[in-house]
Order: C-alpha cells, then sequence, then structure tokens
C-alpha cells in the first residue's frame, strides 16, 4: 500500500547509522526526504565496525542495553525501549540480513561481512525514496526566520556552494572519532550556533597508553577474561570504584587493548588528568583471594616443591606467569613455593588480584571507537529527539552526548534514536 504523502521535506545530515535510519522510517512514514553525506559513500563506519563484521547489537533486553551508557541511561530509555535490540535483528531479518548471536552475546551478520549490514540499510532507504546526495558536505544550518519560512541547509558539492531549503533538519552528523571516516565533529558548530550546549567532547573505547617495562614485554598477550577496576580521584573516598568490567584484555607495546580496557577509557579521560586515575587489573577473577591465599600457604610436603612459576601456570599464560613472579621479587621466578617468603606471598597476591597498571594517556580520537560528550541530553525531547530549543530540529546518533560499552550498544543507540528521529520530524500536525 502506498504511504500517504505528509508534504513536508527533510533533510538528514550525515548517512550513518542513524542517518539512514532516520531517512528510511521518514521517507517510509511518507516525507519528501533527501540525505546529504559528505563521503563518497554510505556508512562508511558501518563498513570498518567489529574488524570489518558489524557488530550490530548485543543479546540483551533494552534495559540491558541501557545499562551500557552511564549517565545516558535514562535519556536512551524512551527510543531504545520502543526499538530494542530484538526489534533490529528483526529489522536485519526482514532486510535480508541473518544474524548470529557469538558466545560474547555480541549480534553479528551471519555472512560475517559489515558490508551486507551496510547495503541492506543502504537499500532500504533507497527504496523507500530516499533522495541521496553523496560528496555533499554540509556547510551550515539556519533555522527558519521572517524573511524564510523553512529551514536552510547549506552545502558545498563537488566544490559548488549551494543550499537547500526544508521543513525540518535531523542532524546526524556523528562524533570525531576516527576523523577519516568524515566524523569531523561538524556538527557541534552548528548545534552550538542554534543554541545548543556542547559537552566537552572526549575520546571512548580507545585503547590506553602507559604500562611499564613487564607490560610492553607482554605485548601481544590476549588474557580471554580479566576484571578492570578503576578508581578516580573524585571517587577515592569510596571502596568501589568507580567503573569495573570483566572481559578480555590485550598488552600492547604502547599500552593495554581489548574491550575491557577499551570499556573503562571513557571513565578515564574524563578525569583532568588520566594519570590520577588508578586502574588495577584482577587476573583471575575466577579465583578468590582466600583460595588463593589457601594454595600458595600450602608450603609444605609435595605442593612446596612445585615452583611459584608453574602453580601460576594454571591460570595464566607462562610469560605472564613468570612477569608476575618477578613483580613480587626477580629471585621468585626461580623459587619452589616451599621458598617464597610470605612478604613476597603478599605481592603475588596483590599483583594477581589488584595489578596497579599506571595509564598516562590514550591514543586520542584517532582511535577511539566513540565520542564521549556532545550535545546536552537535556536539550533533547527522548521520545522525538527534537531538539527543545529550536522546533523541527532533530538530532540523533552519537553526536548526542552518548557513549556505550563495546558489543554492539552504540550501533542500538544509534538505530534506535535514529528510528525516534525520523518518525517525529514526518509527523504533521494533523498526525
Ligand atoms: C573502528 C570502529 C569500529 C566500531 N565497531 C562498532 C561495532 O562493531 N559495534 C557498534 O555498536 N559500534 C561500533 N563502533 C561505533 C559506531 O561505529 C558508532 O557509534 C556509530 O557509527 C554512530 O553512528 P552515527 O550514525 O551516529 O554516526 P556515524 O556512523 O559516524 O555517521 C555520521 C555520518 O555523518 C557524515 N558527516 C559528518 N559531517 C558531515 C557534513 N559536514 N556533511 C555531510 N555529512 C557529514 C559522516 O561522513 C558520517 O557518514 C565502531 C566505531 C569505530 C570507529
Amino acid at each position: 500500500m502506498a504511504t500517504q504523502s505528509t508534504g513536508l521535506h527533510i533533510v538528514v545530515v550525515g548517512a550513518g547509522a542513524a542517518g539512514m535510519m532516520a531517512a528510511a522510517v521518514a521517507a517510509r512514514s511518507g516525507a519528501r526526504v533527501t540525505l546529504l553525506e559528505k563521503n563518497t559513500k554510505t556508512g562508511v563506519k558501518i563498513l570498518m565496525s567489529g574488524g570489518t563484521r558489524c557488530n550490530i547489537t548485543h543479546d540483551t533486553d533494552s534495559k540491558g542495553i541501557t545499562e551500557a551508557f552511564g549517565h545516558a541511561k535514562r535519556f536512551l530509555q524512551p527510543s531504545i525501549g520502543k526499538f530494542g535490540p530484538s526489534d533490529v535483528i528483526a529489522m536485519f531479518h526482514e532486510l535480508g540480513v541473518q544474524t548470529k548471536r557469538e558466545e560474547t552475546g555480541k549480534i553479528f551478520p551471519v555472512s560475517n561481512r559489515a558490508v551486507d549490514v551496510r547495503d541492506a540499510l543502504h537499500r532500504s532507504m533507497l527504496d523507500a525514496g530516499v533522495r541521496l546526495e553523496l560528496r555533499c558536505s554540509v556547510q551550515n544550518i539556519l533555522p527558519p526566520s521572517d524573511s524564510s519560512p523553512q529551514w536552510r541547509v547549506s552545502f558545498d558539492q563537488n566544490g559548488h556552494a549551494d543550499e537547500i531549503l526544508c521543513d525540518r533538519v535531523i542532524v546526524t552528523s556523528g562524533g570525531r572519532s576516527w576523523p577519516g571516516c568524515g566524523t569531523t565533529g561538524d556538527g557541534y558548530d552548528w548545534l552550538r550556533a542554534l543554541g545548543h550546549t556542547i559537552v566537552a567532547t572526549r575520546p571512548a573505547l580507545v585503547p590506553l597508553v602507559g604500562g611499564t617495562d613487564a607490560t610492553h614485554a607482554l605485548s601481544g598477550l590476549t588474557l580471554p577474561d580479566i576484571n578492570v577496576s578503576v578508581f578516580t580521584p573524585d571517587h577515592r573516598s569510596g571502596k568501589k570504584p568507580k567503573i569495573q568490567r570483566r572481559s578480555s584484555w590485550l598488552f600492547t607495546h604502547f599500552g593495554f587493548s581489548g574491550p575491557a580496557a577499551m570499556d573503562v577509557s571513557g571513565v578515564m579521560t574524563a578525569c583532568n588528568r588520566i594519570q590520577d586515575s588508578d586502574m588495577r587489573l584482577d587476573l583471575i577473577p575466577e579465583v578468590g583471594e582466600a583460595q588463593l591465599r589457601e594454595i600458595l600457604g600450602l608450603r609444605s610436603g609435595e605442593a612446596g616443591k612445585r615452583s611459584i612459576a608453574n602453580i601460576l601456570q594454571q591460570w595464566l599464560p607462562s610469560r605472564l606467569a613468570l612477569a608476575i613472579c618477578e613483580e613480587s621479587n626477580p629471585a621468585n621466578a626461580n623459587r619452589k613455593l616451599a621458598e617464597l617468603p610470605n612478604k613476597d606471598a603478599n605481592l603475588l597476591i596483590e599483583n594477581l588480584k589488584r595489578w596497579h597498571l599506571p595509564v598516562n594517556g590514550t591514543r586520542g580520537f584517532a582511535k577511539a571507537e566513540v565520542t564521549a560528550g556532545g550535545v546536552q541530553l537535556n536539550e533533547v525531547d527522548p521520545r522525538t529527539m527534537q531538539s527543545r530549543l529550536a522546533e523541527g530540529l532533530f538530532i540523533a546518533g552519537e553526536i548526542l552526548d552518548v557513549d556505550g560499552w563495546i558489543g554492539g550498544y552504540n550501533f542500538q543507540a544509534a538505530f534506535s534514536t535514529g528510528r525516534a528521529a525520523g518518525l517525529a520530524a514526518s509527523q504533521t500536525d494533523n498526525d
């Protein structure tokens, strides 16, 4: 059945996950939609995401998704509540992309091809009637005025400056991470000029720079299950860490990477000085401290004849087992358990359960999977994504002050907020 045209013309800026979703939904709801994208193709971040496999969402419910977004949890509840992970999966199935759940709960296309996800979204919006303009770099967005009752979006296309008039604008131009993808934070200036507050942006889901000679020597080593805790200066008074994540970990030549390190990075970049945050690693979360104390306390008989490194190797790769022995005392690398001084046993336990790892920076926006900070959330209606400051202006996706954990959470937020914006922007007063 053909959708009745609403007569509204909507311009969407940015053809990422949020923008393509918003454009398709708005067009299907009867609006005339023009999507402007500065790149030569749509969905550049989708194509590179998840190691080019695209982790589209996570196997949890809407509540499980919003839990991953810290302060933005309440803001995201209405849009993700209306369009949660099962809806995203159903949408892709309908678009011909079968999905699978991996052990970690991440949802990927069965094909393991991010391009299939991008192509499905791209086709879906073109089929809905969206007019797509590529190589079209938006320069400014001006609100309706007495002389012009419509929104004016000025852009540069192939070196040619022009502008387009419309009834409503949806800004989905993303953050400023991985700027080579086209995400250079352009939208912040337009929205600031329209009265919005931009919460200071900082890299999140970003590898951490730091470590010691011992950790650098472990470069390339992945630990599938560790528990990392971060205490920040504003949070040190309590015994509880500001953030704790249990997941996999990667030692690198510059510091630390992998899901757990990246998940805690956003909290660390929020510190005035990242060096003041205190990061501790529990290398064997499945072994309690009391149990560990008991095992290392068995110094007599056969147990005492085992080498310390050998005991640690039941839980840790040999390189790391040796490094941890040496951290407590270089002599311990060759010692038997019976020879372990009590003081060193305590240090060993400390390093196994609370290894303090220095961090002095991050790899920055160049290697950050998302941008923390952005359009202040109390200035946007969480049900419609309409600006509370400018009627007819809608804002969705990563340009908002939202950033979630690794695992498909960020695409889920982009799809849900994009959909909410597309639906609301295409409504007329008569709807
Ligand atoms: C390496 C990497 C891997 C990732 N993997 C995953 C993953 O597997 N799962 C997950 O959930 N998240 C992942 N993310 C995060 C995810 O890509 C983002 O959260 C998501 O793309 C945000 O969607 P968006 O539509 O808001 O913005 P974007 O996807 O960034 O899209 C914004 C679009 O706006 C365009 N644009 C910007 N300025 C202008 C302008 N002036 N004029 C016209 N167009 C403009 C940009 O070119 C871009 O196409 C990954 C990110 C990176 C960098």
